[in-house]
């Protein structure tokens, strides 16, 4: 093993966001993912000789609202341009996308690291392309290509060679995920292809100045593996600059299963894109009213959620952090504090028992059964001593299989808690009386005993004394046979 901890790693990403829009980036043709193959194309995406592309304005408002909400510069004016390539699922020969005016440049985003702290990391650029069509590999001999996809909007974000680990890396990617879903423009699906990932890596001594040669590594499908192919690529090029040997620039390809990285065939890279301006399109332009039109448009981003959360609801920045890490989350968790004021049991209840119910049936909290407003009466009923905490999950219990409101659950199944002392210090007369020799104990000092009793009285009870009049009354029960 070589040292690895004198060097450090040089990493940018290139991210391709698939826009939510509900036609093509130059046709009307339809984006619906799993139609009948080559159903939603027209002579424009099929590349036909003659035919004329017109622009989607969504697609230019989606892609400004991601570069305000990452705090770049809209340019006025950017420029179409052909990439030029032939693949057989590229019926033009040529992709349009963005090249040297793109829309927007010099932003940056905020990640916040494991320790608390906090770095920027720049944004070069995010420009709008259209995506290719796809081939499809899987009939024996034959290659089928489905042009579907040809001509739906993707913008592109690239990243300065900011990031230094893998974890920073996944960071980024997360904080571009979470605002992305939080504007609604992409729904940020990297196992479905909407939100795609290369990493370029270098590695440089601690120190150095200058950058090493870069790799490109494609094809992770999910951000683990974004994290697991970027670690195994430092540790690739380290080994090689330990063993005296020279970094060559080529792309790699990821291969989940095997976890691990393989060359791309060379003659897939090699890439001469003779890119020029497409004179089939003008150039964008976005006036400066259009541009404030759609900053004032902008919903509350994560950042500013999470701040939100953290001054008014004086939560700890771990729940503030897990209750806006998406949007859906963060609405219900707000939901819930119009019925109840008590925010950190709002929060601990949406942290452990929602998300536990949600990650254990692998739903999305659209078909989670209980509404918030619920959770919030819940929390009020165990606030007012109506009912305990060990009851109040009994009665979430309840409403995952019917949201009925908790105190009608409460009401139908006779749970309200005895904190009636007259009717308890009966029940706990009953139980001293059976149990001599445990009164005993406890009297020559075996405190511990108590926890008995406590457990018995809850069984006679049905769980349904409340706990802290139970305490009371035991010890005052058990004094008084002292004598
Ligand atoms: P190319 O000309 O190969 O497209 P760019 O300079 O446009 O390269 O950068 C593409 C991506 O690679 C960007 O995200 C950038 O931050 C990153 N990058 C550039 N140089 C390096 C490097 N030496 N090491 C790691 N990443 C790099
Ligand atoms: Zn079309
Ligand atoms: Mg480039």
């Amino acid at each position: 093993m070589s040292d690895s901890s004198k060097y450090e790693a040089v990493i940018g990403l290139e991210v391709h966001a698939q826009l939510k829009t509900n036609t093509k980036i130059f046709c009307s043709c339809s984006t619906k993912f799993g139609s009948e193959p080559n159903s939603n194309v027209c002579p424009v995406c099929l590349g036909h000789p003659g035919s004329l592309p017109v622009l989607n304005k969504k697609v230019v408002e989606f892609t400004v609202l991601m570069g305000l909400a990452t705090n770049c510069t809209i340019n006025e004016k950017s420029i179409f341009a052909r990439k030029n390539y032939f693949y057989p699922d590229l019926p033009k020969n040529y992709q349009i996308s963005q090249y040297e005016e793109p829309i927007c440049v010099n932003g940056f985003i905020t990640i916040e690291k494991k320790d608390g702290s906090e770095k920027k990391i720049g944004i070069t650029r995010i420009h709008m392309e259209e995506d290719a069509g796809k081939s499809i590999h899987d009939f024996g001999n034959y290659t089928m290509i489905d042009l579907n996809r040809t001509g739906t909007p993707l913008m592109e974000i690239v990243s300065e060679p900011d990031l230094r680990s893998a974890e920073e890396a996944y960071l980024y990617l997360t904080k571009l995920k979470q605002i992305l879903t939080y504007l609604d423009i992409c729904d940020g699906n990297m196992e479905e292809g909407s939100l795609r990932c290369d990493a370029n890596i270098s590695i440089r001594l601690k120190g150095e100045k200058k950058f090493g040669t870069k790799v490109e590594v494609k094809n992770m499908n999910s951000f683990r593996n974004v994290e697991k192919a970027i670690e195994k690529e430092i540790e690739r090029q380290i080994d090689l600059i330990e063993d005296g040997k020279e970094i060559i620039q080529q792309t790699l390809l990821w291969n989940a299963d095997l976890e691990d990285l393989f060359p791309m065939r060379s003659k897939e890279e090699a890439h001469d894109y003779r890119y020029f301006p497409d004179p089939d399109l003008m150039p964008v332009v976005v006036s400066e009213e259009w541009k404030n039109e759609l900053k004032n448009s902008l919903p509350e981003l994560p950042d500013k959620k999470k701040k939100r959360f953290i001054e008014d609801y004086k939560l700890p920045v771990y729940d503030a952090e897990i209750l806006t890490s998406s949007l859906k989350l963060s609405e219900y968790f707000e939901a819930i504090l119009t019925v109840t004021d008590d925010y950190k049991s709002a929060s601990n209840w949406v942290m452990t028992e929602v998300l536990k119910i949600i990650n254990e049936q692998k739903i999305d909290l659209n078909d989670f059964k209980i509404s918030p407003e619920n959770i919030g009466e819940l929390i009020n009923l165990i606030n007012q001593k109506i009912i305990s905490h060990k009851i109040a999950k009994d009665v979430f219990n309840e409403m995952l299989t019917e949201n009925k409101s908790p105190k009608i659950i409460v009401e139908e199944k006779n749970l309200i808690q005895i904190s009636d002392s007259g009717e308890l210090e009966k029940e706990i007369d009953k139980i001293l009386d059976a149990n001599p020799k445990d009164v005993q104990d406890y009297l020559s000092g075996k405190e511990k005993v108590i926890g008995f009793f406590v457990g018995q009285l809850m069984k006679a009870t049905k769980g349904k004394a409340n706990p802290q009049t139970v305490n009371e009354l035991l010890k005052q029960k058990l004094e008084s046979r002292r004598r």
